[in-house]
């Protein structure tokens, strides 16, 4: 049904005949119209999702347009990310989280939309109190039969009886969203890394240093970066085999990661080197980052089966940025791998910044 539609009541105050078919056809105008606008929320719900692919975002939207039209209060969007629960978004709820430690979601087969009742501690914010909600629905979002998660909404006085007919509706469409956006996400996290060890791969890893860069250029800061390659690689995949080799790698990278700290971009630039991006960080820290990363990889024994561990060497390049002055990504690059290789022609296993060596003993 599109277009508006035209209202036209009937006088009912006839007390004869033509007073009863009145009201009938007044009843029927009346369930109309409610189909009419329950169809128009449902059609706006679906094409106002349908368009957002950020996770995050699609649930604050739906979130705030379920509120709407179901009167609720508070809310959140519970989702399955790797086999947990999570909350994508919650609003105006006190401690939405002790939802997902309840046993509200812990019974996997029952996927019906039923009445709740929060844990105590879930208290739902208004202007000016809290409340402990009097109705509460947990709608499971579906999509091809499979839960993808689930919305709770909470509200001060009972729901109108409409709002669980019409919310198996609207999650039909938030199931379509949410699996789109989910899709997206996956591809996007698959574009970003390397399959092996899981960290950025090169061309991802690159626009992020890009990105840093020119941040770094704007608000005047300084940033490091790392090149490191590891020793005779050849000669561990050609003694231990290709698959030892892989394992070599996932652990260099598990250990390099594991020295980092958050806003650092770690990256694998090529086959056995890897990239690390420091932000706000002068050629000193980085050394010393490195140093920690170098001794790190050197004291790692890697289990390859044999009766010896396996334990591998890196040289590593540092160089800075101090903010004054532009740097491309690609003399950032060219710098810190000429100081690798430097490193490799002083007997590898060590760091080189600014000219200087730093043994490793
Ligand atoms: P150097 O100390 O001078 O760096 O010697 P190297 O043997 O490490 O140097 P080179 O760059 O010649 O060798 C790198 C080797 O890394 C060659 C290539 O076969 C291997 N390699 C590249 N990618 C992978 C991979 O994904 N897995 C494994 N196992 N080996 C890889
Ligand atoms: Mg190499
Ligand atoms: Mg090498």
């Amino acid at each position: 049904m599109t277009g508006r539609l035209v209202t036209c009541r009937l006088q009912e105050d006839d007390e004869g005949e033509l007073g009863a078919v009145a009201n009938s056809y007044n009843a029927l105008l009346y369930a109309l119209h409610d189909a009419h606008r329950v169809e128009g929320q449902i059609r706006s719900f679906t094409q106002t999702l349908s368009s957002r692919l950020d996770l995050t975002e699609l649930g604050d939207q739906a979130l705030t347009l379920l509120q709407e039209i179901s009167g609720a209060q508070g809310g959140a969007i519970v989702m399955d990310r790797q086999a947990e629960w999570k909350i994508l978004v919650s609003h105006g709820l006190n401690r939405p989280e002790q939802i997902l430690e309840s046993q509200l979601f812990h019974v996997r087969q029952e996927v019906l939309q039923r009445r709740i009742v929060l844990p105590p501690g879930v208290t739902v914010d208004a202007v000016l109190t809290h409340f402990i909600p009097a109705d509460v629905i947990l709608a499971p979002v579906l999509h091809h039969g499979l839960v993808l998660g689930w919305v709770v909404l909470a509200s001060s006085t009972p729901f109108a009886e409409q709002v669980p007919r019409l919310l198996p509706l609207l999650m039909q469409g938030l199931g379509l969203a949410l699996n789109n956006a989910l899709m997206h996400a996956d591809l996007q996290r698959v574009a970003a890394l390397d399959p092996l060890t899981n960290i950025y791969n090169r061309r991802f890893g690159m626009k992020r240093l890009e990105e840093e860069l020119s941040r770094a250029g704007r608000n005047r800061s300084s940033l490091a970066l790392i090149m490191l390659d590891l020793d005779h690689f050849k000669r561990i995949n050609d003694t231990f085999g290709h698959l030892s080799g892989d394992k070599v790698l996932v652990r260099t990278a598990n250990v390099t990661g594991g020295m980092l700290r958050d806003g650092d971009i770690l990256l694998r630039y090529g086959g056995e080197e890897f990239v690390v991006v420091l932000p706000g960080a002068s050629v000193q820290d980085a050394r010393d980052v490195a140093e920690r990363i170098r001794f790190a990889i050197g004291h790692t024994s890697i289990d390859v089966g044999g009766e010896h561990a396996l334990t591998a060497t890196a040289s590593i390049g540092v160089t800075a940025m101090s903010g004054d002055k532009p740097v491309s990504p690609e003399e950032l690059i060219a710098q810190a791998d000429a100081r690798m290789y430097a490193a490799k022609a002083a007997g590898r296993d060590r760091v080189v910044f600014e000219g200087n060596f730093s043994d490793h003993t």
